[in-house]
């Protein structure tokens, strides 16, 4: 069914699917038949470690904002820290998905992104300039092409979109000889492209079965204060919307898990162990119940804030320990478990 067929998905019921879905059993939304949710884990929760491989505006110092126009072209220090969390995570038997921008194929050095996938992490399409895939105007499109509009003069929003994810499949193809592992859209939206079945047809027709684009709204807290007990149980209880789900069109949405490290320790100032703890309840939460985590975070962020890869530890750990309860998986195992399409990110 071509997802122009679904316009008349609503956002509400849009949210209100996500809801099933992370309470399953539910609307054929739920993973695995039958599925009823008890608080008893039935099934292994399926943990997701995801890096998006870009730069972040603010860091490595406050007064950048010149990575805006280069999201793609990594500093030697995100390049070093996603490489070291790929043989740290690779050593413990786990996998990393990483998201990648075309732009970082242009670098004279891709060395450590080969190394990454001969270690078997997969990586995935963040499109060639982190661009936003529900721009209608060409200003909306990314900061690049506010500065050189000329790049983009005399085509429209959606094809400018769909080429910047075709470049992106072409330039992993071509540099490292894989096919894209998934798609990320830039940027989280709240209820994924329930409101945007034109995104979710680019998306398909650019060949791919699954999507993460789903960012859940969560509290975050006073900035730059101590987390409350408050807090974090709203970010608990955000994770049931951050279940796997099915579009009308067949396009699998494996929504990111709250908290993202930029979203908690650059926009809300949030002290490291604040972010820990988050994350901790978040796996915890799906470990008790037999749900999905998919964590979400920049190597870019991280390298300033968790130096010493705490996160992804915290994260191999709390599987270890839940032994039969709990595995590590990439997004494509997780895509595949909500809706029996092939696990590959692309569509045959
Ligand atoms: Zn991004």
């Amino acid at each position: 069914m071509p997802c122009a067929a679904s316009t008349r998905w609503s956002r509400r019921e849009l949210l209100c699917a996500a809801s099933a879905a992370g309470a399953w059993g539910l609307s054929g939304l739920a993973r695995g038949a039958g599925f009823a949710f008890t608080g008893e884990p039935q099934q292994p929760a399926l943990i997701a470690m995801t890096l998006d491989l870009e730069m972040s505006r603010h860091y490595p110092t406050w007064d950048q904002l010149h990575w805006d126009y280069e999201k793609g072209n990594l500093d030697e220090a995100t390049r070093q820290y996603a490489l070291a969390a790929a043989r740290r995570v690779h050593k413990r038997g786990g996998v990393i998905h990483f998201f990648a921008l075309g732009r970082t194929l242009e670098q004279e050095n891709i060395d450590w992104l080969r190394e990454i996938v001969a270690l078997g992490h997969p990586i995935g399409n963040h499109t060639y300039d982190h661009v936003n895939v529900a721009a209608t105007r060409s200003e909306d499109i990314q900061f690049r092409f506010q500065r050189s509009p000329w790049l983009i003069a005399g085509r429209e929003p959606r094809e400018v979109i769909a080429e910047n994810i075709r470049l992106t499949n072409l330039a992993l193809k071509s540099r490292l000889g894989i096919e894209a592992a998934g798609f990320r859209t830039p940027g989280g939206f709240r209820g994924g492209l329930g409101e945007y079945p034109e995104v979710r047809k680019l998306i398909r027709e650019q060949g791919f079965s699954w999507v993460s684009s789903d960012y859940p709204a969560h509290p975050v807290g006073e900035e730059g204060q101590p987390v409350t007990e408050e807090v974090f149980a709203g970010i608990v209880a955000a994770q049931r919307a951050a279940q796997p789900y099915v579009y009308p069109c067949g396009l699998v949405e494996v929504p990111m898990s709250p908290v993202s490290d930029v979203t908690v320790m650059r926009a809300a100032k949030w002290r490291r162990e604040d972010f820990l703890e988050a994350v901790r309840r978040g796996v915890a939460w799906a470990i008790q119940t037999g749900g999905v985590y998919d964590f979400l975070a920049h190597p870019s962020c991280l390298c300033v804030t968790d130096p010493d890869f705490q996160a992804i530890d915290l994260i191999c750990e709390l599987v270890d320990r839940a032994g039969e309860r709990a595995k590590i998986v990439d997004l494509g195992t997780i895509a595949k478990s909500v809706s029996g399409t092939p696990a590959a990110g692309r569509a045959s």
